[in-house]
């Protein structure tokens, strides 16, 4: 069994820690918040005092942060964790962010000898309870071979989608598809509403016909239709609005710099954006649904 140490214990690492605990694993956990470490100890893991200690004789080292410039920060920056790893520890980064911070992160980690990769992952916090997130890598075929079986106790699919920086590729051209159906979905829903349809029975016809997708599947916005959802229970944990804002926005920059125009997925990102303004920011991305209320 493997030493692992986990960094970011949020909707998402909570339950994939969780996961990695119940699969028999030694877990070293850090977090800025106390809360879900606490809730980790309990079921075995060791909380660590800071991030330098997290990763003290790991044989993998997982990170799931927000953004960006947290991953930067952990492992560059003011943590500059990546002085701080050995060698032989494998470095996992699950957080969603931009392909190129994503890259300069595991380059200066190749640098000191230390390999790292991107495994940013889909499937929502369900997904992450239930172990069956896909998990969309970006590294060599060798790397590859050496995580896919610790990722099985996580997820489900797990991808190997080309070399360092790919997983993150994937994961926002994904993501960018998701914000568009979630949108749609939420509009579709609301149109039936505004003219008499239920939105169970509405439900019930577009995933039996050609409107079926993910967002009305497993995650229909409309609060009621789904047990265990945001939706259902005011649109609190989940996936944050801000974070499907950073992530569109994502695709939006690999837009201008691949120079093509993404005209849905900059209409959907403006819908986000005034709903972040409106105070939704920390509100499940499915709340979008609600914004067509006020109209
Ligand atoms: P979250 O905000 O719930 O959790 C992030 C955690 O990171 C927080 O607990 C925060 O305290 C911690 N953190 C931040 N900086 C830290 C640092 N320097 N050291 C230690 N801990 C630190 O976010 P989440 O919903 O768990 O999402 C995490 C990532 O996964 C994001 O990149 C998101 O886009 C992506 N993602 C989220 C979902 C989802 O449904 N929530 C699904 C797929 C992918």
């Amino acid at each position: 069994m493997a030493k692992i140490a986990f960094i970011g214990l949020g909707n998402m690492g909570e339950p994939m820690a969780i996961n990695l605990i119940n699969a028999g694993h030694t877990l070293k956990v850090f977090d800025l918040v106390k809360e879900p470490l606490l809730r980790v100890e309990k079921l075995g893991a060791a909380i660590s005092p800071d991030c330098k200690k997290c990763v003290e004789d790991a044989d993998f080292i997982i990170s799931m942060l927000p953004a960006g410039k947290h991953v930067e920060d952990l492992y560059l920056g003011s943590g500059n964790l990546l002085a701080h790893i050995s060698k032989k520890s494998l470095v996992i980064d699950c957080s969603t962010i931009d392909v190129k911070t994503s890259i300069k992160v595991s380059k200066a980690a190749e640098e000191l000898g230390i390999t790292m990769l991107d495994a940013p992952v889909s499937g929502g916090v369900n997904g992450a309870k239930q172990a069956t997130l896909s998990f969309m890598v970006g590294c060599t075929k060798e790397t590859f071979s050496l995580v896919e079986t610790l990722l099985l106790k996580m997820g489900k699919n797990i991808f190997h989608a080309g070399a360092l920086g790919a997983g993150q590729m994937a994961k926002e051209c994904n993501n960018m598809l998701l914000g568009i159906l979630m949108a749609g979905t939420a509009e579709a829903l609301q149109l039936g509403i505004k003219n008499g349809l239920h939105p169970k029975t509405l439900s019930e016809i577009m995933l039996k016909s050609s409107g079926k997708n993910w967002a009305l599947e497993v995650y229909n916005p409309c609060p009621n239709i789904l047990e265990q959802v945001p939706s259902s229970s005011n649109y609190e944990g989940g996936f944050a609005l801000d974070l499907m804002l950073k992530d569109m926005n994502l695709a939006l920059q690999a837009a201008r710099v691949s120079k093509m125009e993404i005209p849905l997925a900059s209409l959907a990102t403006e819908l986000y954006e005034k709903h972040s303004l409106d105070g939704n920011g920390k509100k499940d991305f499915s709340s979008i649904f609600t914004a067509y209320e006020k109209k």
